[in-house]
């Protein structure tokens, strides 16, 4: 029979996938002799199950009943009892960790009756109605779906009656006159009372909390995250410790190091006489953990024991959250944290240092897009002027942007291209488009641990949080500091790193990590943890990176940055400029003459480039790809044209014999979809002498170099191949051109000649197009467009929004080899191209080669090696050593 509940005592953080992080996380403390209140997770499988059929499986309520039974009797006490009740939190956990997406509700079991119990059993009135106020909050708004700013409404209106700074402000009898208001609400908003029973809350509450694993703010994280939808969500029940229980009470969130610089030393903050949530939601301000050195010792020495046991355990940066109940530390909560890029690094080195990793985990932990984070800049300390105001540096990096004050404004300028900031008191789950929209978030409340910082710093985004010199002033669209006010719209720039704030646009600077690739300079810090992740990746990885490169200057960096030759030196951006004439020249050329100046006056041009980049890449492979876009894109806009000539015409002087020759050209080579037109092999193909001339550049800079005492290794790579015989010609008139120029210079020059595998159809005859080709190389963008039938161009603004919405692909094709179609056909190609030239060389170079996870195919699909632009370079080696362990 299928299980749908787990006692705390029965589970362990190996079962996430059943019991959710949060449950696994709490089993597993729970096994380490930790104090967790004793609880029990209901599965994901259960909440599938409920997601599919739209009611609760057979049974479910049944163990529920039973598991809440065997809590009762080691508490003594029964759920809701009246004089002395046992309370319960329900909490949403799912697999992966979505902080504040889902819905918790705490104090469980409090009634009319049962809160005067509790304010008995407790001695204290106060609190046992102010946990019933929070009850019928949470509960009205998470379980009912009221409005959760009718219930902040209430609360502030009753506030300012009293003249109270924050709810500590307000007593016992407020409070129990809150609860009635409260009830009032929902009763008028839902046309339903609060429920009194405590059965029927806790059932009401684990439904609502499977329920919200749909909600809009939790899908919209899945996306950004890559989550799967269909996981579904468990469901922690626990009995309930109170951090509301006076002055020597109180709660806080911790981390085992610092998760924005990954320093050691616990970080963390606390709220005195407070539930749990209120740390997040920034009510009052929180004080740090040396503050509870002083506030409670032996709390403190425990805490600090506890999260020392658990980072030796989980040997990772852990964050917890805990409760203090009179004196005594309850843990609620542990997880493996979320920090940022530095940090992630940083902390890899660390543990590797401190023996609790082996260099090979450490690199597992590290990633591809934390690493390119790194290398953006900057700002310019030393020329940015004094700060306009300080908060945490939450989240690192610089951000400039228009301030705005609230999500929609945000997503609505973001989408029209502006750069925004986003500056709140604090943020709230429902600030999440606004976040995504934003270059940063910057708000007046709130510490390192505050929805805005943990979010913000989950999406690589820039944040400031808790800067109080700030007065947010929504309404009015503006903030002021001191007598300084910034209207919407102002452009500021905030600095996560140094959590500064400063007016205008400051300027920006490298970052120490691009400096370290670019220079080799630079030791300390994050810079040595980058530079040991990175030499430990080269020492594992299998796949060669190459670059995209098309001059001397990115072929030198590149080189820097690691690279071990070009993978794709495109010729096209070598017939622009200056050149374009004579690239017109010869399209327009009438006679064999004609054209054959024009190849000859563009051969000299073209051998330098090639000469040049085979310098600063000499001693490794340079592959060069023969032209590759369609002839016209070097002429001017057709509809550009016709508009000259005609204006010329209509001021009386007709168009030039030159404009009226090239708008026919224009017409004549007019292609409706140039894509799918005559390009690549098919325009060496059929335009004489354009190979040859490409060819004989290549074969003549190659000479000069060897006749410089160089060491130059082209490679000639053809684009676009549909079939071998395509491949035979060309190759048959580059072999010829190869012996001229042999001949000639008296150097003997040889290039493996390759091809692209960029069309369904190379991929399906690899294993004859492998005869006559030396190499290969996937390029995966022509392919995506080809197998999917997608113009990326048109694609990408036309639907892929709506594509991703709908869920029918997680991300872009383009962004991540597509593995089930696009990837099998490299598979097809690989197998079959090996099959007929066994150690065929292959590679890729379309964009994915720079992508993390498109990395890890190409690794796993066997290929040689990926090429991709220079500044992905780092990117891809540390992936391809990811890749490999
Ligand atoms: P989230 O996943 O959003 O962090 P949690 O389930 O951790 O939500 O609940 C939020 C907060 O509620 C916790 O940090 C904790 O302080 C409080 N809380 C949850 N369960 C209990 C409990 N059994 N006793 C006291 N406080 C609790
Ligand atoms: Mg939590
Ligand atoms: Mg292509």
């Amino acid at each position: 029979m299928v299980r749908y509940v787990y006692a705390f005592t029965e589970g362990g953080r190996d079962m996430a996938d059943l019991l959710g992080g949060k449950g696994a996380n709490l089993a597993e403390m729970t096994r380490m002799g930790l104090p967790v209140p004793p609880g029990f997770t209901v599965t994901t499988e259960a909440c599938r199950a409920f997601l599919t059929t739209g009611s609760e499986p057979g049974g479910l309520i049944r163990e529920i009943s039973d598991h809440l039974a065997v809590l009762e009797k080691a508490a003594g006490r029964r759920l809701g009892q009246p004089d002395d009740p046992l309370l319960l939190s329900v909490r949403s956990g799912a697999r992966f960790c979505m902080p504040g997406m889902m819905e918790t509700i705490l104090d469980i079991g409090l009634n009319d009756e049962s809160v005067l119990g509790l304010a008995k059993s407790s001695g204290d009135e106060r609190f046992a109605w102010d946990s019933y106020r929070r009850l019928v909050q949470m509960f009205g708004n998470t379980v009912m779906g009221v409005d959760g700013a009718l219930f902040e409404n209430a609360m502030v209106r009753l506030k300012e009656a009293r003249g109270a700074v924050d709810d500590l402000g307000l007593n016992a009898r407020d409070l129990s006159e809150l609860v009635e208001a409260y009830k009032g609400l929902i009763r008028h908003e839902t046309g339903e009372y609060f429920p009194q029973s405590p059965a029927e809350q806790l059932r009401r509450a684990v439904l609502a909390v499977f329920e919200s694993w749909d909600g809009e703010r939790a899908r919209l994280y899945r996306r950004r995250e890559h989550i799967s939808d269909d996981l579904g969500t468990a469901v922690n029940v626990q009995t309930m410790v109170f951090g509301n229980l006076g002055p020597d009470s109180g709660s806080g969130v911790a981390f085992t190091r610092d998760p924005a610089t990954g320093h050691r030393g616990l970080y963390g903050d606390y709220l005195p006489n407070a539930q749990g949530e209120d740390v997040v939601a920034g009510i009052r301000n929180t004080v740090g953990l040396e503050q509870l050195k002083h506030l409670n010792p032996e709390a403190y020495v425990r805490l600090r024991d506890h999260m020392g046991l658990l980072e030796t355990h989980y040997r990772d940066l852990c964050d917890i959250e805990f409760t203090i109940e009179r004196g005594r530390l309850w843990m609620l909560q542990t997880r493996v944290g979320k920090r940022t890029a530095e940090a992630a690094f940083t902390i890899a080195a660390g543990l590797i240092d401190e023996g609790l990793i082996t260099p090979d985990e450490g690199l597992a932990r590290v990633g591809g897009e934390a690493l390119a984070r790194l290398m953006f800049p900057r700002f310019d300390t030393d020329a940015v002027g004094p700060a306009l105001a300080h908060g945490i540096p939450a989240s690192p990096g610089a951000a400039v942007g228009a301030v705005v004050f609230d999500s929609a404004e945000a997503v609505r300028r973001a989408a029209a291209g502006e750069k925004v900031i986003l500056v709140r008191q604090e943020t709230t789950p429902d600030d999440l488009p606004g976040m995504v929209a934003a270059q940063a978030v910057l708000t007046s409340r709130g510490g390192k641990t505050s929805h805005a910082a943990v979010v913000a710093r989950g999406m690589g985004k820039v944040c400031v949080c808790g800067a109080e010199d700030i007065s947010v002033d929504p309404r009015e669209r503006r903030f002021s500091v001191g007598d300084t006010t910034v209207e919407e719209g102002t452009v500021i720039s905030v600095d996560g790193s140094e959590g500064a704030v400063h007016q205008g646009a400051a300027p920006l600077v490298d970052s120490a990590v691009m400096r370290y690739f670019e220079t080799g300079e630079g030791s300390a810090g994050v810079v040595d943890a980058v530079a040991r992740a990175m030499h430990h990746a080269d020492r594992v990885r299998r796949l060669g990176v190459r670059a995209n490169a098309d001059t001397p200057q990115d072929a030198a960096r590149a080189r820097r940055f690691g690279a071990e030759g070009i993978g794709l030196c495109r010729t096209e951006h070598m017939f622009l400029g200056d050149r374009r004439q004579l690239v017109e020249a010869m399209i327009l050329a009438r006679t064999d003459a004609e054209r054959e100046r024009a190849l000859d006056a563009l051969l000299p041009l073209q051998r330098q480039d090639f000469a040049g980049i085979l310098e600063a890449m000499d001693g490794l492979p340079v592959t060069i790809r023969l032209l590759d876009p369609p002839l016209h894109e070097f002429l001017p806009d057709r509809t550009e044209l016709a508009v000259r000539i005609a204006a010329a015409e209509a001021h009386g002087s007709p168009a030039g014999a030159h404009d009226t020759e090239l708008l026919d050209a224009v017409n004549r080579m007019h292609e409706e979809n140039p894509m799918l037109g005559l390009r690549g092999v098919r325009l060496g193909l059929v335009a004489p002498g354009l190979v040859a001339m490409q060819v004989r550049a290549i074969a003549e800079a190659v000479a000069e170099r060897k006749q410089a005492g160089g060491d130059p290794r082209a490679e000639i790579m053809v684009p676009l191949i549909d079939t071998v015989e395509e491949l035979r010609l060309v190759r048959q008139e580059v072999e010829q051109v190869l012996a001229e120029v042999s001949k000639t210079t008296g150097v003997p020059v040889e290039c493996p000649v390759g091809t692209m595998i960029e069309l369904p159809r190379a991929a399906l005859t690899a294993g004859r197009i492998a005869e006559e080709a030396a190499f290969f190389s996937f390029g995966t963008n022509d392919l995506t467009q080809t197998t999917w039938g997608f113009s990326r161009d048109d694609v990408e603004a036309a639907f892929f929004s709506a594509y991703l919405d709908k869920g029918i692909f997680k991300v872009s094709p383009f962004e991540t080899i597509d593995r089930d179609g696009v990837g099998r056909l490299v598979g097809i190609a690989v197998a079959e191209g090996r099959a007929t030239r066994p150690g065929l060389k292959i590679g890729v170079c379309g964009e994915h080669g720079g992508d993390p996870e498109s990395v890890h195919f190409f690794h796993a699909a066997g290929l040689d090696y990926v090429s991709c632009s220079p500044f992905r370079v780092p990117v891809a080696r540390l992936e391809a050593g990811r890749a490999a362990l």
